[in-house]
């Protein structure tokens, strides 16, 4: 199979018919071998039902339904798992991204070699100050911390080589930074292609205000990614031993000190007196416990990792 295409949606069921014809229209006549994923990442509306009646009617179609909201991200990671094509494509549910970039998409990857094309909305068809703005503050930013260079890392349609989704683990809020992790997990061929990009046809926006805040957290995420790779918790566990390491010199010091004043009956204040003697301690006790809570986030880390993120109702195939 050359391609997948992967699409996370939630509450999109105005869309989700044209959608899929559009796609379906420009796959068959590039005469594409192909799939259609769609991650129903816990609608609420009819869009599941649309996802089945799809699903019938064209046996490429796939549906995977989560039994709540989980986010785009895990939906993201759903449709990877699912995924069997050479390259895989992402794109949003609601009719903003063009299906007829997917085959320029496909030859980048296939025949240029890329390992990961991004699309860049460079005409951006959204509102100015809630997302155009704030977007291009994040975009330098993600572009400063993390040293790939993309214009736009929140654009929904992006073609990967097979091997690249294979290898990464979308986790968390990180959708937005998957070039990111792909660059972490050794695929350095990453570049962008300008894509034509509509307003939002039906529905509203899922991110709302707070993407401000999960974006400003993903850019603290990426740039520990970027520095510790891909155990932050490794700046904590070493600087918890450093700090122990300090403080323990610092306390023996003082007490031999001490101790070799009095055996040999040099005048000098107690141990029990000296400040610094229990600055020492302290340092020493702060020390240990930034190595536990590096050592408890590597815990949580290795056993959350490995489990299912989220719960899946139905499929429009056999698991
Ligand atoms: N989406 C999702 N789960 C969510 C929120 C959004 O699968 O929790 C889907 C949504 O249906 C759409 C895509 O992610 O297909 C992008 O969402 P949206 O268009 O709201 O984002 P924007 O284009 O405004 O950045
Ligand atoms: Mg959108």
């Amino acid at each position: 199979m050359q391609i997948s295409v992967v699409i996370p949606l939630l509450n999109e069921e105005q869309s989700l018919a044209e959608l899929y014809d559009w796609i379906a229209k420009v796959l068959r006549s590039n005469s594409f071998s192909y799939e259609i994923i769609f991650i129903d990442d816990g609608s609420t509306d009819g869009s599941w039902n649309t996802i089945e009646a799809l699903s019938k009617n064209d046996q490429s179609v796939k549906g995977i339904r989560f039994n709540r909201n989980y986010g785009k991200s895990q939906a993201l990671h759903a449709g990877f798992l699912k995924a069997q094509g050479d390259v895989v494509i992402t794109m949003d549910a609601d009719l903003q991204d063009n299906p007829e970039e997917i085959p320029e998409l496909y030859d980048m990857i296939v025949k240029e070699g890329y390992d990961l094309v991004s699309g860049w909305k460079k005409k951006r068809y959204d509102n100015v100050i809630t997302k155009n703005l704030p977007s291009k503050v994040f975009n330098a930013a993600a572009r400063k911390t993390s040293g790939v260079k993309l214009h736009d890392f929140n654009c929904g349609l992006k073609a990967y080589r097979k091997e690249v989704i294979k290898n990464i683990d979308v986790y968390g809020e990180m959708h937005r930074y998957i070039p990111v992790l792909a660059k972490n997990a050794g695929y350095y061929k990453i570049t962008e292609k300008e894509v034509q990009h509509q307003a939002r046809k039906y529905g509203n926006t899922k991110f709302g205000i707070n993407r401000f805040i999960h974006g400003f957290l993903d850019l603290i995420s990426i740039w520990f990614l970027s520095k510790f790779g891909r155990r932050p918790m490794h700046l904590f566990g070493a600087l918890g031993v450093l700090m122990f390491i300090i403080g323990f010199i610092a306390a023996g010091w003082i007490g031999f000190s001490k101790l070799y004043k009095l055996y040999h009956g040099i005048p000098n204040t107690l141990v029990a007196q000296n400040p610094w003697f229990y600055i020492s301690l302290t340092v020493m006790i702060i020390g240990t416990q930034f190595f536990l809570a590096g050592f408890l986030g590597e815990l949580i880390l290795r056993s959350k990792r490995d489990k299912e993120r989220y719960l899946i109702k139905k499929t429009t195939y056999n698991l």
